[in-house]
């Protein structure tokens, strides 16, 4: 589980930016996250304590635990949206 922080995500979102992967919601908080090129599918979950907000995906880079990986990024505009019409309903 790594925490979002302005920084790491703003460099995740910058790579998905670039592969453009194909994002699916599972359920809310849980998404697959579908490199195009390769067809490879990753699970990304989204958590909160308090507030600060975490990721954890099973991809190479997110199970390190080192960085946010891009299929966080690819997900996290999708999860912004989706958790604040949960908040409000
Ligand atoms: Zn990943």
């Amino acid at each position: 589980m790594i925490e979002i922080t302005n920084e790491n995500i703003a460099k995740a979102t910058a790579k998905a930016r670039q592969t453009k992967p194909l994002v699916k919601v599972v359920e809310f908080r849980t998404y697959q996250v579908t490199n195009r090129e390769t067809g490879a599918k990753y699970e990304v979950v989204f958590s909160k304590i308090g507030n600060r907000k975490y990721a954890e995906c099973n991809c190479k880079a997110g199970t390190q635990g080192k960085h946010l990986c891009y299929h966080v990024g690819a997900s996290i505009a999708m999860h912004i949206v989706l958790a604040e019409q949960t908040i409000k309903v």
